[in-house]
């Protein structure tokens, strides 16, 4: 598959649509056919003996038998988005920007660019025929909603009493995101979790007099208070308490390969860890536990340490 790269702007990403998210040109590959080891003139003699006519040998002259020798992959090639697709057949390596990728027995892997991601990554493959396969990926920038104020960054945040509080409410988030599952909902096309106004997007950052603020890790809808949301694709909970200093009520769902969505600020959570959700299946109410100014979900998404905008996996809202 040739170089490709998406062009993206904020007109683009408001007429994102599912299908060109979600399309994956590794189902169109040609799937490897097995070489079958039966010798023509065993078929032959079975045909004699049974006097039943035998459909044509299946396997091919080997110099015809279709090989991915190359990946394919769909997606969105940009700051905070994703890609899918398949690796070149006999990959026994594969990295992203030199991060090591979680390949299926399938060949399928999934692959996503942080917020902050460089403008080209190389996405290779080392082949057990001794080859390597490199595609240059370009990573398109976004223009991210930037806003200058002239007020110092407030620190209070960052005292001792505070991580006292903070850092086992930390620890646990990062063993929850920690936690390898088998889950499989990486594979599918997300769902909003919820519909509403969408009160905060994904990647916005303020500069307090040159000093930036950290950017938003996720996306705010705010439905009403109390409003159930739901799972956006399969997964495994990996987290599901109340109570923490910023997030609430906190609800961490793995969905298998490294990517694992949070849902902050909830009033009510209705699973418990450890415990597989499906697609759809009620997870919890929104709420404005934490810190919250109001009612709101927020939903962030993260592909081992990289951020992404839960916006290019669900498109626009209907
Ligand atoms: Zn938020």
């Amino acid at each position: 598959m040739s170089r490709r790269t998406v062009q993206w702007g904020a007109i683009a990403i408001a007429s994102l649509g599912l299908a060109g998210l979600m399309s994956c040109t590794g189902s169109e590959a040609a799937a490897p056919e097995a070489v079958s080891s039966a010798e023509p003139e065993q078929a032959y003699t079975a045909t004699i003996e049974n006097a039943q006519p035998i459909p044509e040998p299946l396997d091919e002259p080997v110099g015809r038998v279709n090989l991915n020798t190359r990946f394919s992959f769909s997606g969105e090639m940009t700051q905070g988005g994703f890609i899918r697709g398949v690796v070149p057949d006999g990959t026994v390596r594969a990295s992203l920007g030199g991060q090591v990728l979680e390949v299926a027995d399938d060949g399928t892997f999934f692959a996503a660019f942080d917020r902050d991601s460089a403008g080209s990554l190389d996405l290779v493959a080392s082949t057990q025929a001794g080859q390597t396969v490199t595609e240059a990926l370009t990573i398109t920038p976004r223009e991210w909603d930037i806003e200058r104020v002239n007020v110092s960054r407030r620190g209070g945040r960052s005292s001792e009493a505070y991580w006292k509080i903070r850092k086992p409410e930390y620890e646990a988030i990062n063993a929850a995101r920690a936690k390898v599952t088998d889950a499989q909902g990486w594979k599918q096309d997300f769902i909003w979790p919820v519909k509403g106004r969408i009160s905060g997007r994904f990647g916005r950052q303020r500069i307090y007099r040159g000093e930036p603020g950290s950017y938003h890790s996720g996306i705010d809808i705010a439905p009403g208070n109390g409003v159930p949301f739901v799972a956006p694709a399969d997964g495994v909970v990996v987290l599901a308490r109340m109570g923490f200093s910023l997030e609430g009520g906190l609800i961490i769902i793995d969905h298998g390969m490294g990517l694992n969505s949070a849902f902050l600020h909830s009033s009510k959570i209705a699973v418990k860890e450890g415990e597989s959700v499906k697609q759809g299946q009620y997870i919890g109410n929104v709420g404005a536990t934490g810190r919250a100014t109001g009612p709101h979900l927020h939903w962030g998404l993260k592909w081992n340490s990289a951020r992404l905008d839960p916006l290019l996996f669900v498109g626009p809202m209907n």
